[in-house]
């Protein structure tokens, strides 16, 4: 039933675009210690509050062109972003073919690497408030929809765990027991293979990306990076693409026939 599946997309995509707008919220606010229902947003230098037409994602912040209708001030990039990433992550797993239950989970690990990914943008943590319940709700929810079995989610949970916890040793605490403790609801929806995959994605594409930037000369030494946003874009890759990756590794690389 092509014609179901893509107008199911398209609700998904909306949703996701509107959980998005609420996951900017999330992100910038929970680390503040502020309440994610009031006051109403507002422009952060102007202290406008900001009117229904300019709450639409993606589409206000295009026709603002990006900054505050009373005082011009700039408004991030990162609002329609995530917006459009949390609307495209909910569509592709509705297209990948999933039972309803299964989208659901998914689709809540999403929301929750949204949020973490803005707060780790905005205030340089992951808080345990997102990260703890979030690993549990994904948990269950990952059971319950038959996406794993227990055993390979809670071994994937300790695994993610156990990995990020060596490399923040051998870092030196360099990489934050935050982004250790983001691992413990990754592992648990990719399992102990895909958590380890999401580890090696995550810290190609942050080497490819700082190496980069030293060379253009734009990243100042003793810099924080965040380094969620990778473990995100690395988790994406992993779950979309993990085991095709994988294949093509063991058959073109390696020549081992499957
Ligand atoms: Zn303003």
């Amino acid at each position: 039933m092509p014609i179901v599946t893509d107008v199911f997309s398209g609700i998904v995509f909306v949703l996701g675009l509107i959980f998005g707008s609420f996951l900017n919220v999330v992100g910038y606010r929970v680390p503040r210690g502020e309440s994610i229902v009031r006051p109403r947003s507002r422009c952060p230098r102007c202290e406008q509050p900001l009117a229904f037409y300019e709450l639409i994602p993606v589409l206000s912040w295009l026709c603002l062109r990006g900054t505050c209708r009373t005082c011009n001030a700039p408004i991030s990039v990162r609002y329609p972003i995530v917006e459009l990433v949390t609307a495209s992550l909910f569509a592709a797993t509705v297209l990948n073919g999933m039972r309803p239950a299964e989208v659901l989970a998914t689709c809540v690990f999403w929301m929750l690497m949204s949020a973490v990914t803005v707060t780790d943008l905005t205030a340089m943590r992951v808080p345990n408030i997102l990260s703890l319940p979030g690993a549990v709700a994904v948990f269950v929810l990952v059971v319950a929809s038959g996406l794993q079995t227990w055993s390979v989610s809670l071994l994937g949970a300790l695994t993610g765990f156990a990995v990020m916890f060596g490399i923040h040793l051998l870092s030196g605490g360099n990489l934050g027991l935050g982004d250790v403790k983001l691992y413990l609801l990754i592992g648990a929806i990719l399992g102990p293979i895909g958590a380890i995959e999401s580890v090696m994605a995550a810290s190609v594409l942050a080497s490819l990306t700082g190496i980069s930037m030293r060379l253009a000369g734009i990243l100042p030494p003793r810099t924080y990076i965040p380094f969620v946003p990778y473990i995100f874009a690395g988790t994406i890759l992993v779950y979309f693409f993990g085991s095709s990756a994988w294949q093509w590794y063991l058959t073109s690389v390696l020549h081992l026939s499957a």
